[in-house]
């Protein structure tokens, strides 16, 4: 069999492919891959019912027609260069996705930021994992993920934040799991809803909606009040201070708090993981820095069984951060807004025009869209339409766009359906590259089926589109090429002080290319286990890590008498974004079938809502309409519901279309698990 990686989760799985039949797969979990050990979950091991050829995109299309390739890969460039001539090369964007392997995200950075001139080059990562790129940046000097998950095996206490880690990473719950019966480990859920993993926690504290930091200021000072605090840290004192002053409510009963505050404090081996609940915050980066102050303040970081441990959601959010895929990013982790960094770059790409300053991120974008700076705009892998907040601009956007391309494995999403241009795209099993999981290690993704008509690999699409703009350095001859590059190019990053070094990956040949064991960076430098951050080193021009003083704010949507309810969003168990994939299976479509909206008996009697009927929630930017399930899952005042589905008739589940487009300061990322919303009987 063939070895590969999950295209779902950051967990990362290796999976054994082989081919069966036309367009069939045999899928079977990795026993020797480091993330999963032979584990699969239940999308892991329906994949080989996702990979049939309905559907698919075969061709290239112009306005509705079939076009060869040369017709739509000019089409594009042609408009690229033509908007660029009348409007600058911020007029012209590329809105990428955590599904694209590392090779297609690199040559799109490369073209954007490098050879266009511009870094409106962003990503739904930014939905994703935004505030934590910020935090870590803020508090290590680079965005460097410390530990690995051996940790969540090592530790004697695991702490969970706005994290559904069995549904959501269900195979790195397992390993928690696993290791809770062998060693006991206490596990914490910091979550406002009793979401499946809460359940099975030794403690639940259902935190009020944005608390997070309120919560983590306690547990510093309580940390400083026993006489835990170690020292090495820029701004402890400070950020001490800013923890004992701050009056924010948890939400939570004081009994719980204080078992919370005793557990964390006198457990030496803990990990603290967080995930979108805390990240998708108009207050995320301090979110994440409350975190980490803790742990720096403690030294609980880059030693086995402790750390702060950020999972990302997509398989491959952490590939696009090594390639510079945000807006604010340069290439390997070098910064845009230095002079030094930017020169090495532009050097080592030849580059005509770098971009000097960060780009628009995914919200800004498009507004600028919407508003007409933007006036190019091509979309691979993504569906904007539907995932972005306040979704029904961001389509009434699009459509109004003078000029838009879109690759894809399909035609059928909201957003295709709104291009100038459709570009048949190879989907995963089709192609070959990298991607990067949550613990820094770097997999291969095999191809094992021919793809169906003319779809090729994004990177192919990319790079033919830079050559007909008349860009040279786009003539590689496949994706070990580009890999060959991008590791040379993080040799200079590490020349420069930087963290992403896989420069030792440099020569590699195209049979140990096609060979490649998964391999966790940084490869060129010896670190403990794997680990950062246990020599004291961090990325700061003093070489110190640092503590941010941070003070708790609450969500930015006030509830108010017309939109009395909190609207949290998420993942279940079984779907994965907006079910392009995982809804051809069937057994993942018998978990849960349709958009529903978890409500509090005392709210369902309140509004007039009985189990089972469709409720509409609606906030000032739209409406969806769902099925009710009357939970005490989500406490009073508080509904959930999931993000998958795209529907046009009740029940919809365009939940986007309610989120609100209000983003963290700092990193961009948009609040989506505190919008105010009504809601009524439909
Ligand atoms: Fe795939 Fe994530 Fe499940 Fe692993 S845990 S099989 S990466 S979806």
């Amino acid at each position: 069999m063939i070895r590969s990686t999950c295209p779902y989760c950051g967990v990362g799985c290796g999976v054994l492919l082989a081919p069966a039949g036309e367009s069939g797969l045999i899928v079977r979990g990795d026993p020797d891959h480091p993330a999963n050990r032979g584990r699969l979950c239940s999308k892991g091991t329906a994949l080989g019912e996702t990979v049939g050829r309905s559907g698919r995109l075969t061709t290239p299309e112009i306005h509705g027609r079939p076009a060869d390739w040369d017709q739509a890969l000019s089409l594009i460039a042609t408009r690229f260069r033509q908007t660029i001539a009348a409007y600058g090369p911020e007029s012209v964007a590329l809105y990428l996705s955590g599904q694209m392997l590392t090779e297609d995200y690199y040559v799109a950075n490369k073209l954007m930021k490098g050879f266009i001139g511009s870094a409106n080059v962003d990503t739904n990562s930014r939905l994703c994992m935004a505030s934590t790129v910020a935090g870590h940046v803020r508090a290590f000097g680079a965005d460097t993920v410390p530990g690995i998950y051996d940790d969540l095996e090592e530790a004697d206490l695991v702490v969970l934040v706005g994290s559904n880690l069995a549904w959501c990473h269900p195979v790195l719950w397992q390993r928690i799991e696993a290791a809770r019966a062998t060693r006991g480990t206490k596990i914490v859920v910091i979550d406002p809803r009793r979401s499946v993993t809460a359940g099975a926690a030794d403690l639940h504290l259902p935190i009020a909606p944005g608390a997070d930091v309120a919560l983590f200021n306690r547990l510093l000072a309580a940390l400083a009040d026993r006489g835990f605090l170690t020292g090495g840290v820029t701004g402890l004192e400070a950020a001490v201070q800013s923890a004992r002053a701050d009056s924010g409510e948890t939400g939570l009963a004081p009994a719980d708090l204080a078992r919370f505050l005793d557990l964390w404090c006198r457990t030496e081996k803990v990990v603290t993981v967080f995930s979108q609940g805390v990240n998708q915050s108009s207050s995320g980066t301090d979110k994440v820095n409350a975190i980490l102050n803790c742990h720096l303040a403690t030294g609980r970081i880059g030693h086995p069984g402790m750390g702060p441990f950020s999972v990302t959601g997509q398989p491959n959010a952490m590939g696009g951060r090594e390639v510079g895929g945000l807006a604010n990013q340069l290439a390997c982790h070098l910064s845009l807004e230095n002079p030094a960094h930017r020169a090495a770059v532009a050097q080592f790409w030849q580059a005509p025009r770098m971009a000097e300053r960060p780009g628009l991120k995914a919200v800004d974008l498009f507004r600028a869209v919407g508003d007409g700076r933007v006036k190019a705009l091509w979309v691979i892998h993504t569906n904007p339409a539907v995932t972005l907040p306040e979704a029904d601009a961001v389509r009434a956007a699009i459509a109004a766009c003078e000029f838009v391309a879109v690759s894809d494995v399909t035609g059928a999403t909201d957003t295709a359906r709104l291009a100038h241009v459709l570009l048949p795209a190879a989907a995963w099993a089709e192609k070959s590259g990298t991607v990067t999981n949550s613990d820094r290690t770097i997999s291969r993704q095999r191809a094992v089926l021919a793809p169906p008509g003319a779809a090729r690999p994004d990177w192919w699409m990319l790079a033919g589109v830079a050559q007909r703009m008349g860009f040279d350095g786009f003539d590689w001859s496949g994706p070990a090429a580009i890999f060959r590059e991008h590791a040379a190019l993080s040799g200079i990053a590490g020349a420069l002080g930087r963290d992403f070094d896989i420069s030792g990956k440099a020569a590699i040949s195209d049979a140990d290319y096609d060979r490649m064991e998964p391999f966790r960076w940084p490869s060129t430098a010896v670190r403990q286990g794997g680990r950062f951050f246990g020599d004291g080193q961090y990325y700061t021009p003093d070489g110190r890590p640092r503590m941010i003083a941070v003070t708790s704010t609450p969500p930015q949507a006030a509830l108010t008498p017309e939109h009395p309810f909190r609207l949290n969003t998420g993942r279940i168990r079984d779907q994965w974004h907006t079910m392009t994939r995982t809804g051809q299976a069937p057994r993942l479509n018998q978990h849960l079938g349709e958009p529903f909206v978890e409500v509090h008996p005392s709210d369902a009697l309140r509004s007039g809502l009985s189990p089972w009927s469709l409720a509409e929630v609606r906030s000032t930017s739209g409406n969806a309409v769902l099925r009710v399930v009357v939970t005490d899952r989500v406490r009073p005042r508080q509904i959930f519901a999931p993000l998958h589905w795209t529907g046009e008739t009740a029940p919809t589940g365009r939940i986007d279309a309610v989120v609100s487009a209000v983003t963290d300061p700092l990193s961009g990322q948009p609040e989506s698990k505190a919008a105010a919303v009504s809601l009524r009987p439909w």
